[in-house]
């Protein structure tokens, strides 16, 4: 965890929670979960309990500046100042949108760019965070999935996207209290394909010493990887959001090629095992609407059946039909407005619960147009997904929810 190291070598180090003290070479303190800061403490001949307070200075407080900590002993910031520093990353830029949607992009060096997005709604604020800087799945219809990986976040870039957004928020809303109440892990990269630095992230997100959050508030998105979910329920058990986009293994090999390695016949009871964690009685399926690919009447049926033959019931999960935000490399089409209500009917009647997300405006687009290549894609495609608004749709009964 010192500026030298490579991006590998702080991955592994966090992994086991490890740290050089090298003057003049300071560790960025985003990097430390509370149990590396007590050791840290330690090292530096401090108490223990100085964790605490230092952890509540940088996360609850966002104060990046020893110098104001002012319950810490001077001699102790004397001593941080020549080792430690708390620093995010650079923003490249940020886009605004008229319902107040906030977009940041980052930059995290070696020419990468990722993306956070705060959407405000009137009972919470959501943070949209990502976990990759691109991703190695290469789901057809998402263009993080075409950019190609380039590298895993640190612990200290994800928490970092949430120290930024909650403290800048605060700022300019001029709030002492929380701003940011939910945070999802469904911005750029597959969270859990980046593990070790994602657990102690979560375990920052939802530790009373920094943001509090409830774990039924902070949900973590994957298209599928098993083992890893299995892990995820036993370690820390947020919400889960399972990216299905289909009811068979021919059509989701297709769409999501991760389904090769782990086919439906895995997945499905690992999601079903993951109840048993969750801290809600029931995970989310999100299905991304494919024009004429994955939208029929037909594959809707098979979605029940396949929810029906893996659970006991119908009310173990919940769908969110996502309609799809076209990218010219696709080749895809998004679903007719109409199309997507008959699929949410067949799904609803069945006695699922079904959201549709709904688009809004289209002013932070605009503004996305002016930036250069791949990051425009793929920012077009979470802001619109961060200004979908959801329409619920009841079970057992007819529905005429328009999009
Ligand atoms: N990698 C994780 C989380 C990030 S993607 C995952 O796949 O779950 C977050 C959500 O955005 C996923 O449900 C994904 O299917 C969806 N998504 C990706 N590209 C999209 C697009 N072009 N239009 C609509 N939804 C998309
Ligand atoms: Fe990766 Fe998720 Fe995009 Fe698939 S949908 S390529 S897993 S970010």
């Amino acid at each position: 965890m010192t500026a030298d190291l490579s991006h590998d070598e702080l991955h592994a180090q966090a992994k086991r929670r490890e740290f050089t003290l090298v003057p003049g070479s300071p560790v960025n303190l985003l990097e430390f979960d509370l149990e590396t800061l007590t050791a840290l403490c330690e090292r530096l001949g401090e108490k223990r309990f100085r964790a605490v307070q230092l952890f509540r200075w940088i996360h609850q407080r966002g104060c990046a500046n020893f110098d104001d900590m002012s319950d810490l002993a001077k001699s102790l910031r004397e001593k941080l100042k020549g080792v430690a520093c708390v620093k995010a990353m650079e923003v490249v830029s940020q886009h605004v949108s008229a319902d107040g949607t906030i977009k940041w992009l980052f930059d995290v060096g070696g020419g990468n760019v990722i993306e956070s997005v705060f959407i405000p709604e009137d009972d919470r604020g959501t943070l949209c965070i990502s976990t990759q800087a691109g991703c190695a799945m290469g789901c057809r219809f998402c263009s993080t999935g075409h950019q190609g990986f380039s590298r895993n976040l640190t612990t200290g870039e994800i928490i970092g996207q949430l120290w930024f957004a909650e403290h800048f928020l605060r700022q300019r809303l001029q709030r002492d209290e929380r701003v940011i109440s939910n945070a999802v892990m469904m911005g750029m990269g597959e969270p859990l394909q980046n593990y070790a630095a994602l657990v102690p992230a979560l375990k920052m997100m939802l530790d009373d010493h920094a943001y509090g959050l409830s774990r039924r508030r902070v949900t973590v998105s994957t298209s599928g990887l098993v083992k890893k979910m299995d892990l995820l329920g036993l370690e820390c058990p947020v919400a889960l959001a399972v990216s299905l986009h289909a009811p068979n293994n021919a059509l989701r090999d297709y769409l999501v090629p991760l389904n090769i390695k782990h086919p439906l016949e895995e997945l499905m009871p690992a999601c079903v095992s993951y109840l048993a964690y969750a801290p809600r009685d029931f995970i989310t399926f999100e299905y991304c609407m494919l024009d004429d690919v994955n939208d029929s009447d037909a594959l809707a049926r098979e979605l029940v059946q396949l929810v029906k033959y893996y659970g006991h019931s119908v009310s173990w999960c919940k769908f969110n039909l996502i309609p799809f935000n076209p990218f010219p490399a696709s080749g895809l089409h998004r679903s007719k407005p109409e199309r997507v209500l008959a699929f949410a009917r067949i799904l609803s009647e069945a006695g699922i619960t079904t959201t549709v997300r709904k688009t809004r405006g289209d002013d932070i687009d605009a503004a996305c147009g002016q930036l250069a290549g791949d990051v425009v894609d793929r920012t077009r495609v979470t802001v619109r997904i961060a200004r979908q608004r959801r329409v619920e749709l009841p079970s057992h009964s007819a529905v005429d929810a328009k999009i």
